[in-house]
């Protein structure tokens, strides 16, 4: 999403990044947080099919993003509630995910359900727990999506845990 007016005198703006002729004001594109939470279910990791693009009918774990003012981990536990139906706990950070002109910086912890059931509620199409060996990896939803789930089950192998992949 581009802003096309000055926020302060409405005029046009131009270049890159956007700023006003008439009163140098610049634009600034910044990022949007994301967060998420891979966990277990049922012996298996569970994911969503996902009910809204991007990534209609494909699956990734809970998340969604960070409200302004609001912590990174209250806006995954809060995301988990909201599209899962139950409450999590963080165990720790799995991983920070972001890509050459892409908007969104994904973090993905990993948590362990509290309490009530997790299931698909209107965000997803569906929802189930996979084994390991049945990861739906040619339907994730995302590159963060394969990314994150690959590091979690190298983590279970006792890989390390908490750096981006781009750090490694
Ligand atoms: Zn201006």
């Amino acid at each position: 999403m581009t802003a096309k007016h000055c926020v302060r005198c409405g005029s046009e703006l131009a270049g890159q990044p956007p700023t006003c002729p008439a009163c140098s004001h610049v634009h600034y594109l910044d990022p949007k947080l994301a967060a998420c939470v891979i966990f277990r279910w049922e012996g298996g990791i569970f994911l969503m099919k996902r009910a809204i693009e991007p990534g209609y009918g494909r699956w990734t774990y809970p998340g969604g993003y960070v409200d302004r003012g609001e912590t990174v981990e209250a806006a995954a536990v809060r995301e988990v509630r909201e599209e899962a139906g139950c409450g999590v706990q963080l165990d720790d950070l799995l991983g920070i995910y972001s890509y050459p002109q892409q908007t969104a910086v994904i973090i993905v912890y990993r948590g362990t359900v509290t309490d009530g059931v997790p299931r698909a509620l209107s965000e997803s199409l569906e929802a189930r727990s996979f084994p390991e060996s049945g990861i739906p990896w040619d339907d994730l939803a995302f590159h963060s999506t394969h990314e994150a789930i690959r590091d979690y089950l190298d983590a279970g192998r006792g890989a390390g845990v908490g750096l981006s992949r781009n750090l490694r």
